[in-house]
């Protein structure tokens, strides 16, 4: 099949190249010309593992191409998706739709013949009932159906949840869309992947019900890690205790610093303003939403709170900055909040991430970037592990130790053991975890 993917980023890129490793004949397309110009010089804009080889073998293999105008592509391609930003708009927090509805029109002018029009970026129910408005009035003779194919991909995890889903779910009424659809995900078929067809404004709820959902579920066992603290309780028995009944599941019990990231945050604003637009309130995710903003701020005062209720003048070490392991993604990261809290309270910030520094460079002021781990330690009065990377997960603690100011360790992601910790000698912070263990 011929495929134009119209947004190269997090999502669009991934998509496009994994359809081609699938066969199919994609062209990705990114307004961002020197987004463009870099992908065809080889160079992935992202980082996400596995992404460059997957890149690299597919474009050799000529299943796949990059441009920055969509006519041509457009024009030849059986499905066009959509996967460019819906980030939350400025004031109210509703998904800010322009990108989706310029990317409608610019499509409407170019396509040919039948096509299906896939929208996968996270957008409001009734998003498709606009696109294909627009798509109409702009070329009233287009044969066209425009499908809701939410993605659910993981940054960091990507490529393995694009080839592997749990589920694909395509929204439409539409039965040659049905079978256009059926024909781009059947390579998958070979692992078993579970198609859900529904109608076009399920498909696009179910996305944002997803997102909420897991949201609700990391907030949860966060304020339960909040209650083992005042309670002595150990927050990871509790997590293990419930997740290993099936009915609530393993997955997403870690407590932590409170979830960021370039989806939860907005996609869950985005569905109370649903709920508002339609006189359907969403208050378990409006208090979601409140509850995971205190956190963040919460977790500076933690900080603050573990170096003795003062960081004025002192040299706070932090590891890792990103939302989370295996991006270079730094929106709304927890870290971001954490840092500014500190600073606002005359802390020095010396951070280190494997991935994420060029992009918290241009989000972030007053912060020295170290070249590692253990440079971040040097004369450190604390350090607070904010982000769970694999390289900080079996740190040399006798070094960190020799190298910092103060033996203070806060370890917002429960990456060591209390007991061990104390025993190298460190005072040692975790979350939910305030007994022995
Ligand atoms: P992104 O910001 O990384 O990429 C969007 C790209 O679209 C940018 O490169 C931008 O230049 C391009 N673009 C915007 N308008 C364009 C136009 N008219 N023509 C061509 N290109 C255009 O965004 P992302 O993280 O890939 O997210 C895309 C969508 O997918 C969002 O709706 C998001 O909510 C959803 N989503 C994201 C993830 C994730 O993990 N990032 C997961 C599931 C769903």
């Amino acid at each position: 099949m011929k495929i134009a993917v119209v947004g190269a980023g997090y999502v669009g890129l991934v998509t496009g190249v994994c359809l081609a490793d699938f066969g199919h004949e994609v062209v990705c397309i990114d307004k961002d010309e020197g987004r463009i110009a870099a992908l065809r010089r080889g160079e992935v804009p992202i980082f996400e593992p596995g992404l460059v080889e997957l890149v690299k073998s597919n474009v050799e293999g000529g299943r796949l191409s990059f441009a920055s105008a969509l006519g041509p592509a457009v024009a030849a391609a059986d499905v066009v998706f959509i996967a460019v930003g819906t980030p939350s708009r400025r004031g109210d927090g509703h998904a800010d739709l322009t990108h989706v509805h310029a990317a409608a029109r610019e499509i409407a002018g170019a396509v040919s013949g039948f096509t299906v029009v896939a929208t996968k970026s996270t957008a409001p129910v009734g998003t498709g009932d606009e696109v294909a408005r627009i798509i109409g009035t702009v070329n009233p003779g287009a044969d066209v159906a425009v499908v809701s194919n939410p993605e659910f991909l993981r940054e960091g995890a990507a490529i393995e949840d694009f080839k592997r889903p749990d589920r694909i779910v395509i929204g439409t009424d539409d039965d040659r869309a049905r079978q256009v659809m059926t024909e781009v995900y059947r390579p998958l078929y070979l692992n078993q992947a579970p198609l859900l067809f529904t109608d076009r404004r399920t498909a696009e709820l179910t996305k944002y019900a997803a997102n909420a959902f897991l949201a609700m579920k990391i907030t949860f066992i966060n304020e339960i890690a909040d209650l083992c603290e005042a309670t002595g309780a150990n927050v990871q028995e509790v997590a293990r205790g419930i997740g290993l009944d099936n009915r609530i599941g393993a997955k997403f019990l870690h407590a932590g610093p409170g979830y960021g990231g370039s989806c939860f945050p907005k996609d869950t604003t985005a569905l109370v303003k649903i709920g508002q637009d339609f006189g359907s309130p969403m208050r378990l995710v409006e208090t979601t939403i409140a509850i995971n903003d205190q956190r963040k701020r919460a977790m500076a005062r933690k900080v603050i709170a573990a170096c003795g209720g003062d960081v004025r003048g002192r040299t706070i070490g932090v590891l890792g900055l990103t939302f989370k392991p295996n991006t270079d993604d730094m929106r709304e990261a927890p870290s971001l909040d954490i840092i500014r809290g500190l600073q606002d309270r005359g802390a020095r910030i010396v951070a280190f991430d494997p991935q994420g520094m060029t992009a918290a460079s241009a989000l972030l002021e007053d912060v020295r970037f170290a070249e590692n781990a253990y440079d971040v330690a040097v004369g450190a009065d604390a350090v607070v592990l904010i982000t769970e990377w694999n390289e900080f997960r079996s740190l040399d603690l006798a070094r960190l130790k020799t190298l910092m100011a103060a033996p203070l360790f806060v370890d917002l992601r429960n990456v060591y053991r209390p007991h061990e910790m104390r025993r190298q000698g460190f005072n040692y912070v975790s979350i939910g975890r305030s007994g022995a263990g």
